[in-house]
């Protein structure tokens, strides 16, 4: 069984409205429309699946709207942040301190200080952040929590992007992680967790499953040489949505159905600890479109360009720019027929002055004219947040959650 909401042509529909409506509502075009009950589905969905007992946290960064994150503040039981602003986002949606982890490699001095002050569990990832860290401590008259984020010292195939298994900016080698925590010791602050986090985008239920199980083997093996028991295991994410055509959604049963190999004796060994999974696109992605306007056709030795007011300044990623090696399109949809007959092959592309502004290349569509509505499915994480938006200093893109 695999959980998928999306591919929702024929009848596009997003929060109850058509394309058109949703354009009224946003009042220009570019926007990106997020719909709530597409979110409640896929937590809904995925936590009737979990095990009793996993928590879920909602990763920031992949969509940082603040809407969509007091959407999720009462759906999810905790958010991983990256930086202040994503900290204050998350504590202003009223999540409890202890519920919000920040990770991220280079986190700045002042960044440290209000995590420590507002009690945000601090994934050190160097011997610097770990020393800064306690030394705030003192300095506040606070008892920090501090987790380990851990360099996983396995790799897992199949993922769309990689993030332990070598040498790598994120984490803490586990041949270091004794050090950290005699230096913890002698500092007197216990620790609060572990954190692995192995990679993102993966579509494959067996690779998922595969580096769940290592992770569980190595914070077991971590572990052992901790004095305190740990308040939470952060076992990452890494669920992946399909963009592609030829990929195919994640079967997430399996992976949850396999949580029951591998949770009960890590929970048995660790009593009282949380374990926590961390997913951000997987939660959002599918949730959300991009709607740009078509302002010009035209034909170029034999091409036909269907040119928008949307681009790369919006969103990268369905550009092919962000971190994709080989450029494959998004879904696209002509919004206003979107049960349209394809009718000609062409390039859909953005308004600015670079040929890496595609959205679409050698696409079939129904015939698109001035006025027509361009959506790009699949937009809901790493859009406008992940996107340029200054560049060319054209308007920003709407946001909007239906
Ligand atoms: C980015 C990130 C995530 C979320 O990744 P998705 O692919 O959006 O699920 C989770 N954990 C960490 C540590 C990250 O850096």
């Amino acid at each position: 069984m695999t959980l998928t909401f999306v591919r929702r042509p024929p009848g596009l529909q997003f929060g109850g409205l058509d394309v058109r409506q949703l354009a009224d509502r946003a009042g220009r075009t570019p926007f990106f429309a997020y719909d709530r009950s597409a979110i409640d589905i896929r937590v809904r969905e995925l936590r009737n699946l979990l095990p009793a007992g996993m928590h879920l946290h909602y990763s920031i960064k992949a969509n940082p709207m603040p809407a969509v994150i007091h959407h999720l503040a009462q759906r999810v039981d905790g958010f991983d942040v990256a930086s202040a602003q994503e900290m204050a986002l998350a504590l202003d949606a009223g999540t409890a301190p202890d519920a919000i982890g920040f990770a991220g490699p280079g986190k700045s001095h002042d960044d440290l200080r209000r995590a420590v002050a507002s009690g945000i569990n601090v994934h050190v990832e160097s011997e610097t952040q770990l020393r800064l860290v306690t030394a705030l401590g003192w300095e506040l008259g606070v008892q920090p929590s501090v987790a380990i984020r851990v360099n996983p010292d396995f790799q897992v195939g199949h993922s769309g992007m990689r993030m332990g298994g070598g040498a790598a900016p994120f984490g803490v080698d586990v041949d270091q992680v004794p050090a950290l925590l005699r230096e913890l010791e002698a500092r007197e602050v216990a620790l609060a967790g572990f954190h692995v986090f192995w990679g993102s985008q993966c579509l494959h239920a067996a690779t998922i499953i595969k580096a769940q199980r290592q992770s569980a083997d190595l914070i077991l093996r971590l572990a052992s040489g901790v004095p305190r028991p740990l308040r939470f295991v952060n076992l990452g994410g890494g669920f992946g949505i399909p963009y592609f055509p030829g990929e195919t959604p994640l079967d997430v049963k399996a992976v949850c159905e396999a949580m029951q190999d591998w949770l009960p004796p890590l929970c048995e060994r660790l009593p009282g600890t949380t374990p926590i999974l961390e997913l951000g696109r997987y939660l959002v992605g599918e949730a959300g479109i991009y709607v740009c306007r078509v302002i010009d056709r035209k034909v170029s030795r034999g091409r036909t360009f269907v040119v928008t007011d949307g681009g790369l300044h919006h969103h990268l990623a369905a550009s092919g720019n962000f971190g994709q090696v080989l450029r494959r399109n998004f879904p696209v949809v002509i919004g206003n027929r979107p049960d349209g007959v394809p009718r000609e092959r062409c390039h859909v592309v953005g308004c600015l002055c670079t040929p890496l502004d595609r959205l679409a290349d050698e696409v079939e569509l129904p015939e698109a004219h001035i006025g027509d509505f361009v959506v790009i499915m699949q937009s809901g994480a790493y859009g406008r947040s992940a996107s340029p938006v200054r560049f060319l200093s054209h308007p920003e893109p709407v946001e909007m959650l239906v």
